[in-house]
């Protein structure tokens, strides 16, 4: 480590000492397994939204042994609402693999830990330094940002070349003491003083030596990910209420959108919407009633969704369920992991009803 890299690291410390954050329900009783779920729920997700998912997931799956025992749809039910399901389904795998191969145990090394499902070389970083006190730089999108600042890195931290930089310069500025509050400190700056929109660099403790300061332009870095148009696609979402309010759900498939979660049975948008919907449960429908599209926007397209919403006189029983298919409670629906907009429909169909 060098001089500077010494003074950089010290001043992260020294204000971590007196301004970080050290009650976090994930700073105490520190272990891999807390790290590790703490740090896979805040991806892409706030601090305030993740604590109580947080505590709740700690009473029903307190350990490794007790997530890769549990059925994956427990898992995916305490986690609706957080959005990013992968995130969820990856947890219950790499704790299984965790126990089958590694007999519980989380692995020692960042290497071995990336190749855990759904840890990536940041989060791997993250729970070796903070569990184990291992000298591993992590890059998560708060210290993207702090480095991408305090070096003036031109460049979307997308893009490889840039991602690159960014990594020598956050291994550079590692220290070798007091692993566990160096990664909590630059995870905190990023959050609480060199946030996305108006840093404060006067409480900055590297505000002296930091180049987008000086040249006045800290919005300019990270730089912005090229603009693209998404593309649109349609979809009807087909929800069929039984004698005893009840509606038919079904279960998507493990890979793809809302993967492994249940929703309503789709029709295409060029289909005739008496015989398609009919064709799809199964059963003569009264009342088809289309709702006014609403869009739901993922990372790469956006969705509109058409909620169709139809009765069947038939006995619930008639129409089977099979291991994909379901009768829920339109008011209870219970432990399922469910899709957003699924959650959202549910909830507008109990009032119409
Ligand atoms: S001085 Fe400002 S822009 Fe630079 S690292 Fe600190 S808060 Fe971020």
């Amino acid at each position: 480590m060098s001089q500077t890299a010494g003074n950089f690291s010290q001043r992260v410390l020294d204000w971590y000492d007196q301004h970080g954050r050290k009650h976090l329900p994930w700073q105490q009783n520190i272990t891999p397994y807390r790290v590790w779920i703490s740090e896979i729920m805040l991806q892409q997700t706030q601090v305030k939204t993740v604590i109580p998912y947080f505590e709740t997931f700690m009473e029903q799956f307190p350990d490794v042994h007790a997530l890769a025992s549990a059925p994956v749809d427990d898992v995916l039910h305490l986690w609706s609402g957080l959005g990013y399901y992968s995130r969820a389904r990856n947890l219950h795998k790499a704790a299984c693999q965790v126990v089958e191969c590694f007999h519980g145990e989380f692995p020692q090394t960042v290497e071995q830990l990336s190749e855990l499902p759904g840890i990536g070389r940041s989060t791997a970083g993250a729970i070796a330094s903070i569990s184990m006190g291992i000298r591993a730089p992590i890059l998560d999108g708060n210290v993207k940002r702090v480095l991408a600042r305090h070096h003036a890195i031109e460049g979307w931290p997308g893009q490889s070349a840039v991602a690159n930089k960014l990594w020598d310069i956050a291994e550079h500025h590692t220290p070798d003491k007091r692993l566990p509050q160096y990664t909590q400190a630059m995870m905190d700056l990023g959050a609480m003083i060199c946030t996305r929109t108006r840093p404060t660099c006067h409480l900055c403790p590297l505000q002296e030596s930091c180049m987008a300061h000086a040249i006045g332009d800290t919005s300019a870095y990270p730089g912005k990910k090229p603009k693209k148009t998404l593309p649109e696609r349609q979809v009807r979402m087909l929800m069929v209420v039984n004698h005893v309010g009840e509606v038919l759900l079904h279960k998507r498939p493990s890979q793809g959108i809302w993967g492994g979660l249940w929703s309503f049975p789709e029709l295409r948008t060029d289909d005739s919407l008496d015989e398609t919907a009919e064709a799809i449960a199964g059963t003569e429908l009264y009342g088809i009633e289309a709702w006014t599209p609403f869009r739901h926007t993922f990372s790469h397209y956006h969705l509109d969704i058409t909620p169709v919403k139809a009765f069947t006189a038939m006995e619930t029983k008639t129409i089977q369920p099979v291991d994909s298919t379901c009768w829920v409670s339109i008011d209870n629906p219970g432990k399922l992991g469910l899709a957003a907009p699924v959650t959202k429909l549910l909830r507008k169909l109990a009032h119409s009803l």
